[in-house]
């Protein structure tokens, strides 16, 4: 064999892709995949006890947006047109609402054409859940003891906090600069432009003076670390695309009257800063002796980036990270859209189905950005493993939904007519959500990749290597779909 069972753990990965039937064979994959069939069992038994009814729905279909490419495929029957793969079951789910179904499931298989990021597959699997006549919290009191079944009967570790932490989107980008927070640890974020908003130093007054910030995070003990390591720290936020990073050891506390003189500090910067700036930001930063403060200072949008990869960087250098815990959280109240500044409109942050908060409908035309929407995700280990939403379900808000992210009437028809039609025959109030079955069980089985629990999984170049695919078909098969392939692009 290319490779033998005790070897596979040192051989390249596409050498055990390529020979997935042999990697299989080895007793940890065989553990992943033993795991993943129990998994998947548990959440079936769980869901038929309370009723839930479990639906196939098609895979060839008509696009169901989730905010990725469709891949899609020719009809022969009727030429030039083509069925979508399903990003997601949602609208069928929404319609089994409409045919009465209260409560459905279904472990579904999704399709999304991305550029695949590192653990992203091109088709994934999903428990899919939706039901009548509900609120956020009834889909959160039927997904959280789930959760915590699955964890007692499958994984050793310990669950952080229950009833699981509910968090706000606007909190967890503030405190966390993500809204996937790790709560295993501590650090969080402060915010210190109000501080520097005045100060002689030219690159923090400058960035909050252009609509900017200056936020920060502490590495505990590291008012000494060498200068090489703090060196590393500022490369590594530089590919968050920061400038650059300000750093101030606290290495002794402050004089009688709350000052910081230079005998306290280790950094090269204290010196173009006032004194009551530097107690401001030591205490907002809630350093104490022997702790390094790190600060950056950009827009936002880099700095919540940055600062957020710094946080879990600081969490694995200083060892904060308990392996032992299990830290779910929910976060709540999205932003309904976003402005997309290529189109030049706003889009769905989640998908066009999703309700505004009733009391934020009233803006939805005059102040479209400041709407929160009734979504929610359920957050394990800083990964996000579902998310979901009560839905719309009258025809009107659907239609002036559209209407915010410039969809004309003619379009919003044309793509989803049967779902406006639907709504006309009587909708229940309906929402539900999506676990992400790969990435929770990646996280039970305490693997690295979600390729380690995937039977046969594609690589991040979305190919297939053991059935050597994507691959050509013949020019009769072609020829049946009505279709030909264009020479390749001049470049
Ligand atoms: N369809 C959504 C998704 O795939 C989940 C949901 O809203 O229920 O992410």
């Amino acid at each position: 064999p290319p490779f033998t069972v005790a070897e596979a753990d040192e051989v390249d990965e596409s050498l055990r892709l390529k020979y997935r039937y042999l990697d299989l064979r080895r007793p940890k994959m065989a553990q992943n995949l033993q795991l993943r069939h129990k998994i998947v069992r548990h959440i079936r038994e769980y869901l038929s006890q309370r009723d839930f009814l479990e639906i196939e729905t098609p895979i060839l279909l008509k696009s169901t947006p989730e905010g990725a490419r469709d891949f899609i495929v020719p009809s022969r029957m009727h030429e030039g047109e083509f069925y979508a793969l399903p990003q997601s079951p949602q609208q069928l789910k929404q319609l089994l609402m409409v045919a009465g179904i209260e409560r459905y499931f279904q472990i579904a298989r999704c399709f999304r054409d991305e550029d695949l990021r590192a653990d992203r597959q091109p088709e994934f699997t999903q428990l899919d859940l939706e039901m009548s006549f509900i609120e956020a919290e009834d889909i959160r009191a039927v997904i959280e003891p789930l959760l915590v079944e699955l964890c007692a009967a499958f994984n050793p570790k310990v669950i952080q906090q229950r009833p699981f932490p509910v968090i706000r989107y606007a909190e967890a980008m503030d405190k966390y600069g993500i809204d996937r927070p790790d709560l295993r640890f501590g650090q969080q974020l402060f915010n210190v432009s109000e501080v520097v908003r005045e100060s002689g130093f030219a690159v923090l007054k400058n960035a909050v003076g252009g609509g900017g910030q200056v936020k920060g995070v502490v590495y505990p003990g590291g008012a000494e670390l060498p200068r090489r390591e703090i060196d590393e720290l500022t490369e590594f936020v530089k590919t968050y695309g920061a400038k650059g990073l300000v750093w101030i050891g606290v290495t002794a506390g402050p004089d009688a009257s709350g000052h910081y003189g230079p005998e306290s500090l280790r950094s090269q910067v204290s010196k173009f800063l006032a004194a009551d700036e530097i107690s401001g930001i030591v205490a907002a930063s809630g350093a104490a002796v022997g702790d390094l403060i790190l600060l950056v200072a950009d827009q936002p949008a880099v700095v919540a980036q940055s600062l957020c990869n710094l946080r879990l960087e600081i969490g694995r250098r200083a060892d904060l990270i308990d392996p032992t815990l299990l830290a779910f959280c929910w976060v709540v109240d999205f932003p309904l859209l976003e402005y997309n500044d290529d189109l030049k409109r706003w889009q769905a942050v989640h998908h066009p189905f999703t309700s505004a908060r009733d009391e934020d409908w009233a803006r939805l035309e005059s102040d479209p950005g400041s709407v929160l929407a009734k979504a929610y995700d359920v957050v394990l280990n800083g990964w996000e493993i579902g998310g979901g939403s009560i839905r719309i379900h009258r025809s009107e808000l659907q239609d002036r939904l559209f209407t915010a992210i410039g969809m004309s009437k003619e379009a919003a028809q044309g793509q989803f007519g049967h779902l406006l039609e639907a709504f006309q025959y009587g909708a229940p109030p309906h929402g539900g959500i999506a676990l992400g079955i790969d990435r929770l069980v990646t996280l039970f089985a305490d693997a690295t990749s979600i390729r380690e629990v995937i039977a046969f999984p594609k690589t991040a170049a979305g190919t297939d290597l053991m059935l050597d695919t994507p691959s050509r078909v013949t020019e009769a098969q072609l020829e049946e779909l009505h279709i030909q392939i264009r020479p390749p692009k001049k470049r």
